[in-house]
């Protein structure tokens, strides 16, 4: 086990700037997830770590160890593909077992990490089938299991999970979490499920358009996103973002008005008159009565969509041209019309407009 630190690694293929300028540290026995949307620079990161892309520029480290040059074969490490990529004429055992013969392993200790592993994965029972006779969430055992075997000084997947059905899913990413833990295997995952990331990782890597965005715990990037981009990336629904004028010692955005507490005066003193971007939570949009306490801000809004989704209630409410959506768990009483909308102000989120990046 290793950890791994990219130093400033920049790569391109023609125009297309994949990854820029990336920096991150993995320590051992981390599990990192890089999280972002399609086409970020996601899979050329994890391949760049795999030795199967060469960065333009920057330095790949496993401990101290400057492996950018080092080639795939050369750097011990496992990987897994979305497409599993277990090979289709081999039984289960010999695909675990493949890379341990090559690795000049002896036929006993082979056995016994194909044994421990296959017991680990709960596979025994499927050692002596061919792919074709495995189900999608037994393929993706198996290409984990063999990644696993091989001891690797640092694990890579990507995203793995994403062939499988959406309970299964939820099955495998506990299962990998709880793996990852008991062998504390360096790990980078890569997905863009924000919901597997904020399960799975000790810390998370936001990435957009090739660049870091945030590395943080998942409480982190949950509770203090540092851009509009990580804001809006992860929640489920996403944070209400409206934009605002500081004025008054207030911020206004057309019939709304929040009066800036005091605590928020001095970041936002710079900002007077200038249009900011209000982030809000919608399970920090709360709907009805409620006592009067300090720093709550009471607003009249109207009840347009009530989406149940069984355990909670989706909100949708009007203030003036601004759209909030409200998470509530249960049932909430008024469906439609007028509604008292009680928000914290210490749950905003406050953000540069044009940098996009967080105030407080
Ligand atoms: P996805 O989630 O869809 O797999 P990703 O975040 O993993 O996406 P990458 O596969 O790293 O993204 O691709 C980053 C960018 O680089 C994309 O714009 C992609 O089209 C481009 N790219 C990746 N590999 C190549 C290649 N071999 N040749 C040309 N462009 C490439």
């Amino acid at each position: 086990m290793v950890s791994v630190t990219l130093e400033r690694v920049t790569k391109s293929y023609g125009d297309v700037v994949a990854v820029k300028d990336v920096s991150i540290k993995v320590e051992r026995g981390e599990l990192l997830v890089i999280l972002g949307p399609s086409g970020c620079g996601k899979t050329t990161t994890l391949r760049i770590i795999a030795g199967l892309e060469r960065p333009d520029s920057g330095r790949v480290f496993f401990d101290e160890v400057d492996v950018t040059e080092v080639p795939a074969n050369k750097r011990g490490v496992a990987m897994v593909f979305q497409s599993y990529a277990i090979w289709p004429h081999m039984i289960v055992y010999d695909n675990i077992a493949l890379p341990l013969r090559l690795k000049g392993l002896r036929d006993d200790e082979i056995k016994r990490r194909v044994r421990e592993v296959a017991e680990m994965l709960k596979i025994e029972h499927l050692l002596s089938r061919y792919p074709h006779q495995l189900s999608g969430g037994e393929r993706q055992r198996v290409a984990v299991a063999r990644a696993i075997a091989f001891n690797p000084k640092v694990l890579l997947m990507d995203e793995p999970l994403s062939n499988l059905d959406a309970l299964l899913r939820l099955h495998a990413r506990a299962e990998i979490k709880k793996l990852q833990r008991k062998l504390n295997m360096t790990t980078i995952y890569v997905t863009h499920d924000q919901i597997e990331a904020m399960v799975l990782a000790d810390r998370i890597a936001v990435m957009n358009r090739g660049v870091i965005q945030q590395i943080g715990s998942p409480d982190e990037v949950y509770n203090k996103p540092a851009n509009i981009f990580v804001a809006e990336f992860i929640g489920t629904p996403p944070m209400n973002l409206f934009k605002a004028k500081v004025e008054d010692n207030a911020l206004i955005a057309g019939d709304l008005k929040i009066q800036i507490p005091q605590h928020l005066s001095k970041a936002l003193g710079n900002l007077w008159g200038k249009t900011v971007a209000v982030g809000i939570r919608p399970e920090h949009v709360h709907l009805g009565e409620k006592p009067i306490e300090p720093d709550l801000v009471q607003l009249k809004g109207v009840v347009e969509l009530v989406e149940n989704l069984g355990s909670e209630e989706i909100i949708h409410v009007r203030i003036g041209d601004i759209l909030l959506k409200a998470k509530h768990s249960g049932k909430l009483s008024t469906k439609e019309g007028l509604v008292k909308i009680n928000i914290n102000i210490r749950n905003l989120h406050i953000f540069d407009l044009e940098e996009g990046t967080r105030i407080t």
